[in-house]
């Protein structure tokens, strides 16, 4: 057993909204969690190593609720065809594992997965729990589920009528995964249909939410255009991913299920900023059409309580595992009103409670998992800090150093939130 006590350390607090200077933190890098955190260095726990943190700015690891492990975002079109799940299991997991290790040097401790080609991060949780591969915890949806031909579709489920969502769902289960992801409208990034295109109907959406929750398991819905966001909110999804448009009712609708919205912003974001001249012009049109109603619709969310779980859609075009994770935090201070608090709590607790591990993760709290990120200057007088290179932890360890680590070739976005929507 090896505890570590980190001293001299400004550890965020979700009660006060702020860090809070001159704290210790012990942890057990044997269990992996934290055993203490106190006002000092003082601790009456037996210690075998001392680590003065110099007074840094700790906060939980990043989690970000809306990943794709299998896609990288600059191989996304080639002589404008989808290559994204046209590639081969073994193509998908490659990038997977490459994607893991980008995200985890980047300061994301957890990953919910909402969308993998071949199941494959079920395949990658396991590697990353046996420590075989670097990365990220892992929350899996394996494949998402998709109408014949809608959103997502080809490589996912394609299921019509609710036997058909019943059966996938049971199948998804029995495969291992965490969560359900349901594309109940349309999208951006699929020629031919609209983020307002209702899909999947009320009767498949309740089917699906009823069969995961029935295994104690989430349910995330891609929705939209309002009408579709109003259906799976009312067919008892626990997250609504992207939700470009939302009206009071939405809100009320949201407030009584206990809904949490995962916004998405830098995806559609980084296509309007980046992808003029690569991303269809079919895909930037909707960016550009949908793109303010989208921040008004979180902003409003924001203004209204609704909970938000900070995710990206990681895998997009020019929306990747590095920094992005961070300028979406940045996004929702600087486009949907949020304090820089706020936005710490929505790449922390709000994930850890969306996922249903907020027990083990979210905070820098004895009894939860000692993954956290330490940095130099104050997010909270300055969100984009977040995006600098900072030290990573994982279950108490060191697993990157600040400017220790060659980037690795992926081109690297500048801060993003200087483009004018
Ligand atoms: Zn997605």
């Amino acid at each position: 057993m090896t505890k570590i006590n980190y001293t001299n350390v400004a550890i965020y607090n979700h009660e006060k909204q702020d860090f809070i200077a001159h704290q210790h933190m012990v942890v057990d890098t044997d269990t992996g969690k934290i055993v203490e955190v106190g006002n000092g260095s003082s601790t009456n726990q037996v210690i075998d190593e001392v680590s003065d943190m110099h007074g840094r700015f700790v906060m939980p690891g990043i989690m970000n609720a809306h990943t794709h492990i299998t896609s990288i975002p600059t191989y996304w079109w080639n002589d404008g065809k989808e290559q994204r799940h046209s590639d081969s299991r073994e193509f998908n997991t490659m990038f997977a594992v490459r994607n893991m290790e980008d995200a985890i040097n980047h300061g994301i401790t957890y990953i919910r997965n909402v969308g993998a080609a071949y199941d494959i991060d079920i395949e990658v949780k396991k590697m990353q729990e046996k420590g075989w591969i670097k990365g990220p915890k892992v929350m899996t949806s394996g494949k998402a589920f998709s109408i014949t031909g809608g959103h997502g579709s080809g490589g996912g489920y394609e299921v019509d009528g609710v036997d058909e969502v019943r059966k996938g769902v049971r199948q998804a289960m029995k495969n291992g995964v965490d969560n359900i992801k349901m594309m109940v409208t349309g999208g951006v990034l699929k020629n031919g249909e609209t983020p307002d295109d209702i899909q999947f109907t009320s009767e498949e959406a309740k089917t699906a939410v009823i069969k995961a929750h029935h295994k104690g398991k989430t349910a995330a819905a891609h929705a939209q255009g309002n009408a579709g966001v109003k259906e799976a909110v009312e067919a008892g999804f626990d997250t609504i991913e992207h939700a470009f448009d939302i009206d009071d009712e939405t809100i009320e609708m949201m407030k009584a299920h206990g809904t949490v919205i995962v916004p998405t912003m830098n995806a559609m974001y980084a296509i309007y900023k980046y992808g003029e001249n690569t991303v269809p012009d079919w895909a930037r049109e909707k960016v550009i059409v949908n793109i303010k109603k989208h921040f008004a619709s979180i902003t409003k969310a924001v203004q209204s309580g609704i909970p938000i779980a900070m995710g990206t859609d990681a895998g997009t075009p020019y929306n990747g595992f590095r920094n992005e994770s961070a300028y979406e935090m940045e996004l929702y201070v600087e486009k949907a009103g949020m304090t820089p608090a706020q936005a710490i709590d929505s790449a922390t607790i709000n994930c850890a409670r969306a996922m249903h591990v907020d027990d083990e993760y979210g905070q820098i709290a004895a009894g939860n998992y000692a993954d956290f990120i330490s940095m130099q200057e104050n997010p909270i007088d300055d969100i984009s800090v977040i995006q600098h290179d900072k030290d990573v932890y994982q279950n108490g360890t060191k697993v990157h150093a600040e400017a220790g680590v060659e980037a690795s070739k992926q081109p690297q976005m500048s801060n993003q939130v200087s483009a004018a929507i």
